[in-house]
């Protein structure tokens, strides 16, 4: 893990940072998607974003203009996958 990757959360401080869609950091019950092949990076995106990407074959212009992925904490990344699961 890059240890250069830290976010400063408002919440929890110094954590490991994460990464989801727009939607996930205050939505619930979207539905919860992660990478197939899970890298370093904690990443999740909803029901919604997951439907774009499909369509674009992946992640490109388009689906990331729709999924504006942002940066949060590990603890908040495993607050929303807890919210948004079905
Ligand atoms: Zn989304
Ligand atoms: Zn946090």
């Amino acid at each position: 893990m890059d240890e250069e990757r830290v976010v400063h959360c408002g919440s929890h401080g110094p954590r490991r940072a994460a990464f989801v869609c727009q939607h996930l950091v205050r939505g619930s019950g979207l539905g919860f998607f992660a990478p197939d092949e899970p890298g370093d990076d904690l990443q999740g995106w909803c029901e919604a974003c997951e439907q774009v990407r499909a369509r674009c074959g992946g992640w490109d212009d388009e689906s990331e203009a729709v999924a504006r992925i942002k940066l949060i904490c590990d603890l908040c990344y495993q607050a929303a996958r807890e919210r948004n699961s079905r």
